[in-house]
């Protein structure tokens, strides 16, 4: 731009030369008497144009072009009315107007700026050569990057994934995009390639759209695993029932005792399959809707003394110690009163199986921080420490086929877990393995 208003600047001065020496000329031939005066006025004009480009080219140099230059390079450092004074109005018009136009284009990239920054999916491009031209924040935390990785090799050779190819994306996918699925220690990600294209269909880089899946994944595995575990869990009844009513219908069984012996087997497991069935309702009706129906104000003391006295022939049997014991005065609870006796009975019974005869079984029931609590205790066979934290999960049990012996289908703990959050309280369990266990929900009192 400079150097073409420079040649306008030039060329104004040739046209000035020849008018002034084609004048100065013309004028010698009419008047050939005073040459001296001719060649000094011819010399002084050409003097003066001389001074006037030089002048033009100055001024238009400081007040017109160096703003301009300024302003093409560093657009977002400008203001209107005060970085660009231009004196000739129309120039002044273009220039204020092509200023508003770059502010306005600048403002927008910083929108987009900030609105790729504070993205939760990843976003990357890379140019032609594999150069990355753009990476916002959460993709470089979900795909472990620092700045020394600034090449697509660099970023995905790691995955080992022949799949992840930039020529191959651009040139043989053909525009579409290409969907990948990676794992790092962040956890599961999906990568979407997406070519970038200039207007007459030429492949100018490729964008990276980078989503975090591992939640998603997790609650598939949880899901694929539910529907092994209730099969599984079906399966064994199941297996039980065929087998006992199949050798009776074949005649096998000629005696009236293993008839009644068989049968009792088959009741049994028809007895599991119900209470499995059961507990998967339960399950399922607090998956659908998690907010306690019926909470009111109750006396927690009550409720768990009547549960105790519930358990007194399931205790006798066993010969087992159960003593309910008050330790601080408590003010009402406000919870489903039905879903709390269903945790603590839940617990007692869990208390009473899995301690041996003669055990110890304590129900302290008692108030801290505005939260009434139920604590089971018992000297039981205890937890190993690394299943504590698997206890509450749906089908976990420590011992499987010890628990499925005593009747347990791995869904109780986990039931009692669902009702006691959603009635506002918590549940938690500290165990030594052959010791005992201890067991605590507390539950939010009323007002
Ligand atoms: P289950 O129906 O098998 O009892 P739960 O969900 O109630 O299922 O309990 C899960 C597992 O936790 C049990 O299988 C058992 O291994 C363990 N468990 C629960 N309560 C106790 C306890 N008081 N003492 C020792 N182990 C326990």
């Amino acid at each position: 731009m400079k150097s073409s208003y420079y040649k306008l600047i030039l060329g104004f001065y040739i046209i000035g030369l020849i008018l002034i020496w084609g004048i100065s000329f013309a004028i010698f031939k009419l008047e050939p008497a005073y040459p001296g005066t001719i060649w000094k006025i011819t010399m002084l004009a050409t003097l003066l144009l001389a001074l006037a480009c030089i002048a033009m080219g100055i001024y238009t140099h400081k007040k017109i072009l160096v703003p301009i230059s300024r302003m093409l390079k560093s657009p977002s450092k400008l203001e209107p009315e005060t970085d660009i004074k231009v004196s000739s109005d129309d120039l002044g018009e273009v220039v204020t107007e092509l200023q508003l136009k770059l502010k306005d284009a600048n403002n927008e990239k910083l929108q987009k700026d900030t609105i790729l920054k504070h993205m939760t999916d990843g976003i990357i491009s890379f140019d032609m050569d594999g150069y990355v031209t753009y990476i916002n924040p959460a993709a470089m935390t979900m795909l472990e990057l620092t700045d020394k990785d600034d090449r697509f090799e660099k970023i995905f050779f790691k995955y080992d994934n022949k799949d992840i190819n930039m020529e191959k994306m651009i040139y043989l996918e053909n525009w579409t995009s290409t969907e990948r699925k990676i794992e790092n220690n962040q956890g599961s990600m999906n990568l979407f390639f997406i070519p970038f294209k200039d207007e007459i269909n030429r492949p100018t880089g490729v964008l990276v759209v980078v989503q975090d899946i591992t939640e998603h994944v997790k609650l598939d595995n949880m899901r694929k695993e539910f529907i092994a575990d209730v099969s599984h869990e079906l399966k064994t009844p199941l297996t039980s029932i065929l087998g006992y009513s199949e050798t009776i219908l074949d005649g096998g069984v000629d005696d009236v005792e293993t008839e009644k012996l068989f049968t009792q087997k088959i009741y049994d497991a028809g007895e599991r399959m119900q209470k499995l069935v059961q507990d998967l309702l339960e399950l399922s009706r607090y998956d659908t809707s998690n907010r306690p129906v019926n909470v009111k104000e109750f006396d927690l003391v009550e409720l768990c003394k009547n549960c105790v006295d519930n358990f007194e022939y399931a205790r006798s049997q066993k010969k087992q110690d159960l003593e309910c014991i008050v330790t601080a005065n408590i003010p009402k609870v406000k919870a489903n009163e039905d879903d709390i006796g269903k945790v603590v009975s839940n617990i007692i019974s869990n208390a009473i199986k899995y301690t041996t005869e003669q055990g110890k079984i304590y129900v302290y029931v008692g108030y801290v921080h505005n939260y009434a609590y139920v604590k089971v205790k018992d000297n039981g066979i205890g937890i190993p420490k690394e299943d504590l934290d698997k206890i509450f999960d749906r089908f976990y049990r420590v011992d499987k086929a010890r628990a499925r012996d005593m009747g347990g289908t791995g869904l109780g703990l986990a039931i009692a877990k669902e009702i006691i959050e959603r009635n506002g309280g918590s549940i938690s369990v500290e165990s030594e393995y052959m010791k005992g266990s201890e067991f605590t929900i507390r539950i939010p009192v009323g007002k």
